[in-house]
C-alpha cells in the first residue's frame, strides 16, 4: 500500500510515493518555478532521475505532467495500491487538533485560515484542489503543520495581548513544523519504551523551532502566530522586540511589507553572516570571519535559553533531540550547545556525536543526567501515517 504525499508551495510541488507501513518512500519528486517563465520538473524513481524543462502555468499544468510522469516512467499509481494522497497544510488555525479528511468544508476552512498564513495555505489548497480533481477516486487527507500544539497549554499559548483584539483576529501561538516534532517526539518515546518523559525537540533546518513535549503531549514551542518566532533561523529573526518595527517605520520609514521581508527573508543567520545555510557560515567561521563567529555564537546562546526555559517550564527534562538539516549532520553545532549544557550534566560521546547516519541515535554517555538524540525527521512519512490512520 502507498500514500501520495503532496506539499504544494506558492510556486512549487514537492511529492513522494510512502509505504506508510515500511516506511519506504518510493519516489519523490519536485515541481519548480510554477508560473514563471521556465519550469522545471524532477522525478526520481528506481535510482533514476527524469527532468523537464518547460513552462508550468500553474499548479494544475503541474500536477498533470507529474500523473503522466507516473505513468510514463513509473511507478504506476493503479498498481501501488494507492490508499491516500496526504497534503501538508500549514495552519489549521484552532479548528483542527488532527488531521482531516478533505471534502469541501475542510477546504473552505483551509481558505478560510489564509489571513493567518498568507504565504502558505493559498498554495497550500491551490495543490489540493488540483489534486482531487485529477485523483478524484482516493481520500484526501490534509495534515496540519499546527496540529501538535494546538493543545497547548492556554498559559503557553496566549499573548498577553488585550483579549479584544486577540479574539477578534485570531491571534495566539499556533506553531509550526508540528509533524516534525509530533514524529520525532513518538520516535524516541518508542525507542525508549516509555512515554513518561519530558522532552525537548530542536528542529534545526532553514526554519527552526524547539519544543517541549511532556508524556507525549507539548506544552511549549517556539513559534508563534507565524513561523517568525523562536530561535534564530537561516533567513528569520526569531524573538525580537515587536518595538523594532515601530522604530523601522519611524527612522527608516519602512512599510509594513518591507519588513515583513526585512524579518522574514533577510535576516537569521543570513541577515548576521551573508548567508542562510549553515555549511556557510562555519566555513566563514574558519576563515575567520568575526560575523559569522557571532552569529553561530548568537544561534547557540538563543537554544540555550530555550532548553533552559523549557526544562524550567517543564520542572525538568529526560531528552534532548537534534533533528532537521543541521541538527542532524551538524556535529560541530550539537558539541557548542551540548558544552553549554555540561554544568547540568549533560555529557556526550564525541565520537557518537560525530558519526554521520540515517538512523536514530543517542549520544548521550551512559552516567549522562539528560539522554541526547539525534533523529531524522521524515514529515513525508509523518503524513502518510496519518492520513492511513485517518482513513483506516
Ligand atoms: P532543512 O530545512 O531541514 O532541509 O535544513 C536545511 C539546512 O540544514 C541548510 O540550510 C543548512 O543550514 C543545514 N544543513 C544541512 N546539512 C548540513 C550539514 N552537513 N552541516 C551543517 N548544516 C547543514
Amino acid at each position: 500500500m502507498t500514500v501520495l504525499v503532496i506539499n504544494s508551495g506558492s510556486s512549487s510541488i514537492k511529492y513522494q510515493l510512502v509505504n506508510p507501513e515500511s516506511g519506504e518512500s518510493l519516489c519523490t519528486g519536485l515541481v519548480e518555478r510554477i508560473g514563471e517563465e521556465i519550469g522545471h520538473y524532477e522525478h526520481k524513481y528506481n535510482g533514476k532521475v527524469t527532468e523537464a524543462t518547460e513552462p508550468i502555468a500553474d499548479h494544475g499544468v503541474g500536477l498533470r505532467k507529474v500523473l503522466e510522469f507516473f505513468d510514463t516512467v513509473g511507478p504506476h499509481l493503479a498498481e501501488s495500491d494507492i490508499k491516500a494522497v496526504g497534503h501538508r497544510v500549514v495552519q489549521g488555525g484552532k479548528y483542527f487538533d488532527r488531521a482531516a479528511l478533505v471534502d469541501d468544508a475542510v477546504q473552505a476552512r483551509i481558505k478560510q485560515l489564509c489571513p493567518l498564513a498568507p504565504l502558505h495555505n493559498p498554495a497550500n489548497l491551490r495543490g489540493i484542489e488540483v489534486a482531487r480533481e485529477l485523483l478524484p477516486d482516493v481520500p484526501h487527507v490534509v495534515v496540519f503543520d499546527t496540529a501538535f500544539f494546538q493543545q497547548l497549554p492556554d498559559e503557553a499559548a496566549t499573548y498577553a495581548l488585550n483579549r479584544e483584539i486577540a479574539e477578534k483576529y485570531e491571534i495566539r501561538r499556533y506553531g509550526a513544523h508540528g509533524t516534525s516534532h509530533k514524529f520525532v517526539s513518538e520516535t524516541v518515546t518508542k525507542i525508549l519504551g516509555r512515554t513518561d518523559l519530558k522532552q525537548i525537540v530542536l528542529h534545526l533546518g532553514n526554519g527552526a523551532s524547539a519544543s517541549a513535549v511532556v508524556n507525549g503531549r507539548a506544552v511549549d514551542t517556539s513559534m508563534g502566530l507565524t513561523p517568525l518566532e523562536g530561535l534564530v533561523m537561516g533567513t528569520r529573526t526569531g524573538d525580537i522586540d515587536p518595538a523594532v518595527v515601530f522604530h523601522l517605520q519611524r527612522e527608516a520609514k519602512m512599510d509594513c511589507e518591507s519588513v515583513d521581508r526585512l524579518f522574514n527573508k533577510e535576516s537569521g543567520l543570513k541577515g548576521l553572516a551573508g548567508d542562510n545555510d549553515m555549511r556557510m557560515v562555519w566555513k566563514k567561521v574558519d576563515d575567520g570571519e568575526r560575523n559569522a563567529i557571532e552569529a553561530i555564537e548568537v544561534y547557540v546562546h538563543r537554544l540555550v535559553h530555550y532548553i533552559g526555559a523549557y526544562t524550567a517550564v517543564m520542572g525538568g527534562l529526560d531528552v534532548v533531540t537534534f533533528t532537521a538539516g543541521a541538527g542532524e549532520n551538524d556535529s560541530r553545532l550539537r558539541a557548542r550547545v551540548l558544552d553549554r549544557l555540561a554544568p547540568f550534566g549533560v555529557k556526550y560521546d564525541a565520537e557518537k556525536n560525530a558519526v554521520r547516519a540515517k538512523e536514530a541515535r543517542e549520544i548521550s554517555t551512559a552516567d549522562s543526567a539528560v539522554k541526547v538524540y539525534v533523529v531524522p525527521t521524515n514529515e513525508e512519512l509523518a503524513i502518510a501515517r496519518q492520513a492511513m490512520e485517518l482513513i483506516q
